[in-house]
């Protein structure tokens, strides 16, 4: 083919001018979406490679390099993908409506989708090259294509491109950017290394670039024909599990959130469905400073594909879990996806949902392997054996709940008024003091130990402790027996407010309004409280008299049985506890 000058298609034209105009505020992006495309080209050379391995010819490795050179103000990324014959170039690189991806992924069948590791449905990344170029060429030869059909694309961004034959030994595509004149900048090593670093460190391809070394006679760097890995090539999360060490699941996590200590948890599954991606969570050991600040973003990283797309992704994880670390990789989401689109993304609920459920999961699982099972007694009186492995696990887990829930306890409680649909799952994860055990208890040990006709769960607020052991609110429990929960977090009133059953039974403030202990009460308390009220009668009036603006109503209790008179809130009504905090709180 000779040269042909051609015409963008008009909607590319547009996309063209807003892409340099307007829709990217940070140029650095231009190389990670060229990247991308060049690690996008090798993923399909691998794929149509699996049923023509003739199309590695000689060189089966696939790799990006970045180059640039001073003199000429060029930047070139080249890879040895898939490539472009003439015809593919002009489709792709002059249409938006067709882009490549799009019909590729129309070609797929069902199992070999899996295999490949693919591709969005938007196709602006490209030209996002004419932020930083005002002139972009591409030379390009396609997979099973002689040399003699290569092809040479260029284009000043504005209105047409020019097409023509080239001879291209090399399979694949470079791009070659001529740099404005205001992007100077990119001519240099360590800038570019650094944006690779940034956006591109985890494209599981090696990103290779020249080495530098100093010129003493020209006095400055001078580029080596010798190449190096600039990333870690290195999608950890891309990876099967059994590839992964604890060792490197640690340090990938010392990497994402900066902290030193080991995390206490991860998970890591590739969810697959209507909508497909990787997770990989972390649960800290400690919780970080501002944990409180519920604008506190979340500890998620978005990649699309392997290309990283933001930090603190809050629309992935509900609020009450923004300490989570990790990292989440959508295989559907578009890579220009703004956090704007992410809350409206359908795709990013079911992600959010999927990444709750396994939070919740690997909670629930912790608090199982809470206490170290030495050897676990059957029915039957045998002892059941355990396995080497399966003991070493226990003992490894063992605590690590409690260490959890010192840290991160009062922050899950948010999670009763927040996530309606997991309040169950919640609850059981719960754990409170209590009049009847040492340490905590969760609301299911609670209900195994409640009294033969007992009701309900009795619990009381207070600032602390000593607090609440000491409110004369519990003297007629502590004289029956009965356990009640003691709640001292700042979030336990308000949170609790969401939480009225646990499992059919219902959570019952012994603070508030008249406490029934149903059949706990027998007939002749109940008459002895009767003849009382009426004894006591002109002696209430009184009282209720002198106390009017104070209280509204002064009656006869059981509830007490040392102390003289105490002070209850109506059922419904804020308790003291909580209306102590609002006042605080200057309400
Ligand atoms: P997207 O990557 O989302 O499809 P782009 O604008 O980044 O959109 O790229 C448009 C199309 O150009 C790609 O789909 C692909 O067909 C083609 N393309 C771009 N870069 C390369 C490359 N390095 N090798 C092969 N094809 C490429
Ligand atoms: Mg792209």
């Amino acid at each position: 083919m000779s040269k042909q000058t051609l015409s963008f298609q008009a909607e590319v034209a547009q996309l063209l001018h807003l892409v340099t105009h307007s829709l990217y505020s940070n140029p650095d992006i231009f190389l990670r979406e060229l990247v991308s495309n060049a690690s996008d080209a090798c993923d399909k050379l691998r794929f149509e490679a699996l049923n023509n391995a003739a199309l590695f010819e000689d060189a089966p490795n696939l790799e990006v390099r970045v180059a640039f050179d001073r003199e000429a103000r060029t930047v070139t990324i080249t890879d040895n993908g898939i490539g472009m014959s003439a015809q593919e170039a002009i489709d792709h690189l002059g249409t938006i409506a067709k882009s490549g991806t799009k019909d590729f992924m129309s070609r797929l069948s069902g199992d070999q989708k899996q295999d490949a590791q693919l591709i969005g449905q938007f196709g602006v990344g490209f030209y996002s090259g004419f932020i930083v170029a005002d002139k972009i060429i591409v030379e390009s030869r396609r997979a099973g294509l002689p040399a003699a059909e290569g092809v040479r694309w260029t284009s000043g961004g504005t209105g047409d491109f020019e097409v023509e034959t080239i001879e291209r030994p090399a399979r694949g595509t470079s791009v070659i950017l001529h740099l404005r004149d205001d992007a100077s900048d990119y001519l240099d090593r360590w800038k570019l290394k650094s944006i690779i670093g940034k956006y591109s460190d985890h494209i599981s391809l090696p990103i290779l670039m020249q080495k530098e070394e100093w010129d003493a006679e020209k006095s400055e760097q001078v580029l080596k024909d010798e190449w190096e890995a600039v990333n870690s090539a290195n999608a950890l999360w891309a990876r099967s599990k059994k590839e992964v060490s604890d060792e490197q699941y640690a340090e990938f996590y010392r990497n994402l959130s900066y902290d030193s200590q080991a995390p206490l948890a991860w998970s890591h599954n590739r969810v697959e469905g209507s909508t497909e991606y990787t997770q990989l969570l972390y649960i800290p050991a400690k919780a970080p400073h501002d944990l409180w600040n519920r604008d506190r973003k979340a500890g998620i990283k978005l990649y699309v594909r392997r290309v990283f797309i933001m930090d603190e992704a809050e629309a992935l994880m509900p609020s009450y879990l923004r300490w989570v670390k990790g990292v989440v990789d959508s295989a559907d989401l578009p890579l220009n996806v703004s956090r704007e689109l992410l809350q409206e993304s359908r795709d990013v609920k079911a992600i959010r949902e999927g990444n709750t459920r396994r939070v919740l999961a690997m909670l629930e699982d912790l608090a199982k392997k809470d206490g170290v099972p030495a050897a676990t007694e059957g029915a039957d009186g045998v002892t059941d054996v355990v396995s080497e492995e399966e003991k070493a696990a226990a003992a490894r887990d063992a605590g690590k709940y409690t260490a959890f829930y010192a840290e991160f306890g009062a922050v899950l409680k948010e999670g009763l008024g927040e996530d309606f649909a997991n309040r169950d799952k919640i609850a059981r994860l719960l754990r409170f003091a209590s009049t009847q055990a040492d340490g905590l208890t969760a609301l299911a040990d609670y209900k195994a130990r409640m009294k033969e006709g007992q009701q309900a769960i009795y619990y009381i607020t207070a600032d602390n402790r000593a607090a609440a052991r000491n409110s004369p609110q519990l003297e007629v429990f502590r004289k029956k027996g009965i356990e009640v929960l003691l709640m001292t977090d700042r979030v336990d009133e308000w949170a609790l407010s969401f939480l009225t059953e646990f499992d059919g039974t219902p959570l019952q403030s012994v603070a508030k309004g008249a406490v029934d202990l149903g059949s706990l009460q027998d007939e002749e308390e109940k008459k002895a409280a009767e003849a009382a009220a009426e004894t006591f009668k002109p002696v209430l009036e009184r009282l209720k008299e002198s106390l009017k603006d104070k209280a509204k109503d002064v009656r006869v209790t059981s509830r007490l049985v040392d102390s003289p008179a105490c002070l209850v809130v109506e059922d419904g009504d804020y308790s003291t506890q909580l209306a102590r905090m609002l006042k605080q709180a200057g309400q």
